[in-house]
């Protein structure tokens, strides 16, 4: 119940195991084609180009940052976390001028901060984190990317923890690249950095006066190895990672067949049942409220008195991996569970049992049951306001 690799569907491990072909096997032509035609449905971005290429999400942000960034380019990353503060480290490397505007721990930036820094020079390029892996924090890429728009700004959203798992409509919302890596909501081990960049994102990276310095992110190598797929005709850069594409390929598929818009409704119903189930154990969640916290993952501190290393462990003990903090500043003091992909209310339920029954082994004061209760009250009630509507 780690927040990725997460757990995955066994069709999908099945295609993991199947003999390797040959990337130009006509059936290999067809998945990758397919692959990359199923994205622009999980993003919403019909007119998007997509690219699929070995290598992890970070790989994701780094393509989009090599691409679009040039020497003294002005960036301007909006961290809520952990990876806010990688995705500037990147844009730095690229040689941009990059600003963060940081939100406190369990908080997002407001978005008047934001509009005052947009106003106060030309940037070519804003970040959003949509869900912080570290924090567990969701920030609306809305409204943000409404003001990207207004301020003529390049708009880059790091879905890695929220591509299938939160609402993202790339093109209606004027994203111009949405990335993520397969081992999140995606559901594929890991592996593939995924990523769908607008008509505009490809424009600017046109019309660049240098050339890309990161040979392996260049689109110019990319870019005719994705037509050609889509094409169905056969084309050679870097190996594709055979596999992993057969893989995504029938992932892509099992979330295609159950309508993306039905995923992202009921991954957070279960979110929303989820945390009434932790809060009824007095455990207190980092988001600092309802609206900003995410559906993929819920990060929740330790009680004060417990040790947190040993609450984990004892989880562990009726077979249930939970992950540990990540934000430097305070990573004793939370841990994280994921609740992305084809999560179910089952499995949340054993979460919450092995959760209560480690916490009362350590002492920690609630009324045992409580967490169920409050979990099954809350689905039956959003429920029965599904039957009625
Ligand atoms: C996991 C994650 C990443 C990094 O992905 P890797 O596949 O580990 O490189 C980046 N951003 C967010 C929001 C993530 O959750």
């Amino acid at each position: 119940m780690i927040p990725g690799p997460i757990e995955f569907e066994p069709e999908v491990l099945r295609a993991m195991g199947m003999a390797t072909t040959s990337h130009v096997a006509p059936n290999f032509i067809e998945t990758f084609g397919k692959s990359l035609e199923m994205m622009r449905d999980i993003w919403m971005a019909p007119n998007g180009q997509p690219f699929i290429v070995a290598g992890t999400g970070t790989l994701a942000m780094d393509m989009a940052a090599a691409n679009l960034i040039e020497r003294g380019d002005n960036a301007l990353v909006i961290s809520t976390g952990y990876f806010g503060k990688r995705f500037k480290d990147i844009l730095d490397r690229y040689g941009a001028n990059t600003t963060i505007l940081e939100s406190n721990v369990g908080e997002i930036v407001p978005i008047d901060a934001i509009e005052k820094e947009l106003s106060s020079k030309q940037f070519k390029v804003l970040t959003i984190t949509h869900v912080d892996t570290s924090t567990g924090v969701l920030v609306d890429p809305k409204p943000i990317a409404e003001l990207a728009r207004k301020y003529n700004v390049l708009c880059i959203l790091d879905g890695v923890c929220s591509v299938a798992g939160e609402e993202i409509k790339q093109e209606e919302w004027g994203i111009d690249v949405v990335l993520t890596g397969s081992q999140k909501a995606i559901g594929v081990p890991p592996g593939l950095a995924l990523l769908v960049a607008s008509q505009k994102a490809m424009e600017v990276w046109e019309n660049r006066r240098t050339p890309v310095s990161s040979y392996y992110s260049d689109w110019n190598n990319w870019l005719p190895i994705m037509r050609a797929y889509e094409e169905r005709r056969s084309s050679y850069f870097g190996t594709p990672a055979v596999n992993l594409i057969v893989a995504l390929e029938t992932s892509l598929k099992i979330i295609g067949a159950e309508k993306i818009a039905n995923r992202v409704e009921k991954n957070k119903k279960l979110a929303e049942a989820f945390r009434a189930g932790i809060k009824a154990l007095n455990l207190e969640i980092l988001p600092k409220t309802e609206e900003i916290a995410a559906n993929t993952l819920s990060a929740i501190y330790y009680p004060k008195d417990i040790d947190g290393a040993e609450l984990r462990s004892r989880i562990a003990h009726y077979n249930i991996i939970v992950a540990g903090g990540l934000l430097s500043e305070i990573k004793a003091s939370y841990f994280r569970i994921g609740h992305m992909g084809s999560v179910s209310s089952n499995d949340l339920i054993s979460v919450l049992s092995a959760l209560e029954m480690a916490l009362l082994e350590l002492g920690h004061s609630f009324e045992s049951g409580k967490g169920l209760q409050a979990f099954q009250d809350n689905l039956l009630a959003s429920n029965e306001k599904l039957s009625t509507v």
